[in-house]
């Protein structure tokens, strides 16, 4: 029986290529991601349309209808995209892939649309529906996609290891697409992910890590990375992750399994932050509580430095798996570093001083830190989750408070070097620093206000105390130049 789809396809790209196709006597689908989303109802941003033909002349005969001049053609892979309002739609011609055990690279030669279902991922991205004009709408479904899309199955169309093989980076899209769409992976698929494992070696950095990201940013990434884990992939991939897992016993006392916390933490966070960086953050908090570990008689088991250790672990992890090395991996980093500290305040009668050390640190990036923190708590009891979360309120209020009042959060000093040096009469030298820390720290320990007349009167003080003579005319600070509104 013939499934049609002619109405579900409004776009009107689709009608101009059925009609041109026609018109030439070819045949050409709508293939892919496309088709699965539309049958799920899953917003796309692409369309794939595959053509028994030339992609690239159908792509320019297709924009010249559209009116649209963006088509950017890659002879080398024989493929054009054209670019219509916000969404990209390739032309490429049905092809047909061989490969070689030592190759990445298959030898690809013109096939028919049975030859390309064969060579997709996985029978639920093989799904074509036809645009000629005698079957127009009718979804060619060769593998059962729709079925396993109904069961929710991720099972490849030919024996997976023959579709591992060909491109080993399907494993990972395995588990990836196993984890946004909430889908199983098949028994026979799942087994030869694991038989095949050691063959993502063969596979760049690049790739790989597009695929962790969006594990990372589903709606619940522990399904990921708990599949990850079982077929053997993170071992080789993210061998720091794979380190967390496993329980350690002695007299008695067990630590918790730092795999299962860390994923856990990750879905926690997942509910308040779509912030890939914020998530990486999660995923590292604890990187290093297994090369920090120890055993101690009298308190049981300690991870002492780990968010220390773990910060300098970020560079590293960043370097290997090609992630950038920029301010957002230093985001990372910070985050990692700071992430016991909202804990300890919690703990203890909050000084003022502490909440203004923790602002001048985090920065604008307290609101982020926060969330990390209050995601970490992951205790399977309901009493000690509240009182956490409680005390996290009275935190995030504190803060709040010290901030309005004394303005740390992106602190800038209230005397420059260059002013230490004028009014001493000094070249740049240890003293400066001496000096600019002794007011950084008078600010944030509350003895005087973030003030620049209390900080000039320190600084006189301070200056005097190791030595140096203020110069005349410096005993008060000048005004600082205030920009106009007007300008
Ligand atoms: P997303 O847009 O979420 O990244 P997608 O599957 O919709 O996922 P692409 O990754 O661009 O989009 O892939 C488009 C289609 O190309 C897939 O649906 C699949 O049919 C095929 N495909 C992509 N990568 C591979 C691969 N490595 N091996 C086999 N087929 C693939």
């Amino acid at each position: 029986m013939s499934f049609s789809l002619s109405k579900e396809l409004k776009h009107p790209v689709f009608e101009i290529v059925s009609e041109v196709t026609s018109s030439e006597n070819i045949d050409a689908y709508v293939i892919g991601g496309f088709v699965r989303d539309m049958i799920m109802h899953r917003p796309s941003k692409d369309i794939d349309i595959m053509v028994v033909g030339n992609g690239i002349d159908l792509a320019g005969k297709v924009a010249e209808r559209l009116k649209s001049t963006r088509v950017q053609v890659f002879k080398n892979f024989g493929t054009a995209m054209i670019r219509y309002n916000d969404l990209d739609i390739e032309f490429v011609g049905a092809r047909r892939e061989s490969y070689t055990p030592e190759s990445r690279k298959p030898d690809v030669e013109t096939g028919t649309l049975e030859d390309d279902q064969k060579r997709r991922d996985f029978t639920i991205n093989a799904l074509a529906i036809s645009l000629s004009k005698s079957n127009y709408g009718e979804l060619i479904d060769p593998f059962n996609g729709l079925q396993d899309m109904e069961n929710g199955i991720i099972r490849t169309p030919l024996d997976p290891d023959i579709t591992f093989s060909d491109d080993p980076l399907r494993m990972m899209r395995a588990i990836r697409f196993a984890t946004q769409l909430k889908f199983h992976i098949d028994g026979c698929t799942m087994d030869s992910i694991i038989r095949n494992c050691d063959r993502i070696g063969i596979v760049s950095a690049e790739r790989i890590t597009d695929e962790l990201n969006k594990i990372i940013l589903s709606p619940k990434p522990s399904i990921g990375f708990k599949l990850l884990e079982e077929s053997g992939l993170l071992k080789i991939i993210f061998p720091e992750m794979h380190a967390l897992r496993g329980i350690e016993e002695r007299k008695g006392i067990r630590h918790k399994d730092n795999f299962l916390h860390t994923i856990k933490v990750l879905d926690n966070i997942s509910q308040h932050t779509n912030d890939l960086w914020l998530r990486w953050a999660t995923v590292l908090h604890d990187i290093a509580k297994p090369s920090t570990k120890r055993f101690d008689p009298e308190s049981g088991w300690t991870f002492h430095g780990h968010n220390h250790f773990g910060a300098r672990m970020v560079t590293p992890i960043f370097r290997r798996l090609k992630l950038p090395m920029n301010e957002k991996m230093k985001f990372v980093e910070k985050m990692v570093n700071l992430h016991m500290r909202p804990i300890v305040l919690s703990q203890e009668i909050v000084s003022d001083s502490a909440v203004r050390r923790l602002l001048f640190e985090a920065g604008d990036d307290i609101d982020d830190l926060m969330t990390l923190c209050e995601a970490d708590i992951t205790s399977g009891i309901r009493d000690k989750v509240e009182r956490y979360l409680n005390n996290f309120k009275l935190v995030r209020q504190k803060l709040i408070e010290i901030e309005e009042k004394d303005r740390v959060r992106n602190w800038q000093p209230p005397i420059s070097g260059e002013e230490i040096m004028e009014a001493f009469g000094i070249q740049p030298s240890r003293p400066v620093g001496d000096i600019k820390n002794a007011i950084k720290d008078a600010i944030l320990d509350g003895v005087i206000h973030n003030d620049r007349q209390e900080a000039w009167t320190l600084m006189i003080d301070t200056g005097k105390s190791i030595g140096l003579q203020l110069l005349p005319g410096f005993e008060k600070p000048t005004p600082l130049e205030t920009k106009s509104n007007e300008d």
